[in-house]
């Protein structure tokens, strides 16, 4: 679990910066083709004004991935740019005075808080998890495996028929 605190007694009003670490064992994120090299670097802008605090910066990150296509491993640097937003108070409070259930593009980016402490460490989570590429690429135009023999056609043709080179995408995961 991330937990990452700020809190609002040390925060000054108006801008200040903010650098942290993450432990990437603390994503508790399990996955074959995804292996976190080493921590996560956050860069952060805190903006106070009176009970607004936006949170805006870049997450790093270097991991190990395993390409979908020619199933090798290969290592990419990812930079994620993150914004979120908190208002002193309850969401339901205010939903209540909003009246219409329209949701706005304002209601997904903003986060409310009570108290004098605001936990970021879940929403930095899914950020982070969510730049991860759901079929790992090693380049955009791996060509994969030769479905027949599991040649890697990147390194050059098998001589397999074209159409058999490349008909069955499943099941190559078993050849290598
Ligand atoms: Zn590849
Ligand atoms: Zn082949």
């Amino acid at each position: 679990m991330v937990i990452l605190k700020l809190d609002l007694r040390k925060i000054p009003d108006g801008e200040s910066r903010k650098s942290f670490l993450i432990n990437s064992s603390q994503l508790e994120y399990q996955k074959d083709e995804v292996t976190f090299q080493g921590d996560i670097q956050g860069e952060i802008i805190l903006s106070r004004r009176s009970g607004e605090i936006q949170v805006q910066g870049q997450l790093s990150f270097m991991t190990s991935l395993t390409c979908s296509r020619c199933l090798l491993p290969f290592e990419k640097n990812f930079t994620e740019e993150i914004f979120l937003r908190y208002l002193k108070g309850h969401p339901n409070r205010r939903n209540q005075t909003s009246g219409e259930g329209e949701i706005t593009e304002e209601d997904l980016t903003t986060n409310f808080y009570e108290g004098e402490e605001i936990e970021i460490g879940e929403a930095l989570r899914d950020s982070i998890l969510l730049a991860l590429p759901v079929k790992p690429l090693c380049r955009e135009n791996c060509k994969g495996l030769c479905s027949r023999c599991g040649q890697d056609l990147n390194l050059g043709d098998c001589g397999c028929p074209e159409e058999e080179r490349f008909s069955r995408w499943k099941g190559l995961k078993g050849l290598k």
